[in-house]
C-alpha cells in the first residue's frame, strides 16, 4: 500500500545539460552524448531505488524536453522550421517544429533508454510519453490544419511506441497531458477520445499524468490567478473515470485543488501529488503522510500512489534528490499509521 512514484523526470547531472533550466542544449555530441545519456539513465535509476521509490522511471535524461523528445524521431515533423506560439492558451512562448506533412514513426523513439533502464532495475519501471493533446498544444501545424484530427494522427504513433515499451518490459506507460488542465472541454470532447486511442491494446497498466505544470515562473504566476479553489480537475475527471486509462497522476502538494475532487475519479488509481515542484523547501514526511491522509478520505487507500505534483527537469539535483527521500519516508510514516489503525 502507499507504494511510491515520481511524475517523470529528474534533474539531468550538470556534464549532460546546464541544470535548471528547461530545453537545456546537450553539452556532448555524437557516440559521446550517446554514452552519457546512457549514464545519467543509469544514475537516476540508482537515485530513485537509494530514495526508496518502488515504482521507478527512466529520468527522461535521453531527451530534452518531454514533447520534442517524441517528436524530434517523428516523420512529418520539421525540426527546421522553428516557429514561435503561444501554448498552454497563452501561459508562456516556445519555439516548436512545424507538421508539414503526414506523420509517420518510422523507428523506435525510446527504446534506447527503456532498454537501459529495464536492465539496471528489477523495481517495476514507468515510462512517460507525452499526450496526444499536449502535443498538439507545443507543434506548429500546416498540414493537419484540425487540432483533433492531428492528436488522433499522434495516438496511432504513441501507441506503436508504448506497444513496444511494453514489450521489452515497461509496467506502466504514462501520458502527460498537462493541456488537459487548460482546456478541459476539448479534453472531454476530443482529448480523452485520443487518448483512449493511444492505450489501445495494451497489457501494461497505463496512467495519463495532469498538472498545473513544472515550477517555472510562468505556470507559478498563472496558478496565483486561478482563485481560492483550483477547479480544472472538476470538468476532466468525470470523462476520465469512465476512460480506458488505469491511473491518474495530479497534483495535491501545495496547490490549492478541493481535495474532495478526487471522489470523481471513483475506479482509478490515483498518483498522487505529494511534493511540491515549485517549492525549493523539502516537505517532511508528516507534511507528505497529512496530504496522504487528506485524500484517504476520497480514494481507497489501495489505490493511493504517493507522487511528485509534476516533473523536476528544471529543479536543483541535491534537492529533488532531497525530496525523493520525503517522499518515500512520508508514504512509510502513512503506511504505518494506517496499519496500527486497522488492527
Ligand atoms: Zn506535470
Amino acid at each position: 500500500m502507499f507504494e511510491t512514484t515520481i511524475a517523470g523526470s529528474l534533474p539531468k547531472p550538470a556534464w549532460l545539460a546546464q541544470p535548471r533550466v528547461l530545453w537545456a542544449p546537450w553539452r556532448l555530441f555524437g557516440e559521446t552524448l550517446v554514452e552519457a545519456k546512457r549514464d545519467a539513465t543509469v544514475l537516476m535509476v540508482k537515485a530513485q531505488e537509494d530514495a526508496g521509490i518502488d515504482i521507478v522511471t527512466d529520468g527522461e535524461q535521453a531527451r530534452r524536453h518531454f514533447v520534442h523528445g517524441f517528436l524530434e524521431q517523428i516523420e512529418g515533423v520539421d525540426f527546421a522550421r522553428q516557429a514561435t506560439i503561444s501554448i498552454r492558451n497563452n501561459r508562456y512562448n516556445a519555439e516548436v517544429p512545424t507538421v508539414t506533412g503526414p506523420v509517420r514513426r518510422a523507428r523506435s523513439v525510446h527504446r534506447f533508454e527503456a532498454e537501459i533502464a529495464r536492465s539496471h532495475t528489477n523495481r517495476r519501471l514507468k515510462f512517460t510519453l507525452p499526450g496526444p493533446m499536449t502535443i498538439v498544444d507545443t507543434i506548429a501545424d500546416e498540414h493537419y490544419r484540425d487540432r483533433p484530427t492531428l492528436a488522433m494522427a499522434f495516438a496511432a504513433l504513441l501507441n506503436e511506441e508504448a506497444r513496444e515499451l511494453a514489450e521489452i518490459g515497461v509496467d506502466v506507460i504514462q501520458f502527460d497531458e498537462p493541456a488537459f488542465n487548460v482546456y478541459m472541454e476539448a479534453a472531454t470532447d476530443w482529448g480523452i477520445a485520443a487518448l483512449n486511442r493511444a492505450v489501445e491494446g495494451l497489457r501494461c497498466k497505463t496512467a495519463v499524468h495532469i498538472c498545473y505544470g513544472y515550477g517555472i515562473k510562468a505556470n507559478i504566476d498563472w496558478k496565483a490567478s486561478l482563485g481560492p479553489e483550483w477547479r480544472q480537475y472538476a470538468g476532466i475527471f468525470p470523462a476520465l473515470a469512465a476512460s480506458r486509462i488505469d491511473q491518474i497522476s495530479i497534483e495535491c502538494a501545495g496547490a490549492r485543488v478541493p481535495i474532495e475532487l478526487l471522489g470523481l475519479l471513483n475506479g482509478k488509481d490515483v498518483l498522487l501529488g505529494v511534493i511540491d515542484v515549485a517549492s525549493e523547501r523539502v516537505e517532511t514526511r508528516e507534511e507528505v503522510a497529512a496530504t496522504i491522509e487528506r485524500a484517504a478520505r476520497f480514494v481507497p487507500a489501495e489505490r493511493i500512489y504517493p507522487c511528485t505534483n509534476c516533473g523536476m527537469a528544471p529543479m536543483d539535483r541535491t534537492l529533488a534528490i532531497s525530496k525523493l527521500g520525503a517522499l518515500s519516508a512520508g508514504a512509510a510514516l502513512a503506511r504505518g499509521r494506517l496499519a496500527s489503525q486497522r488492527q
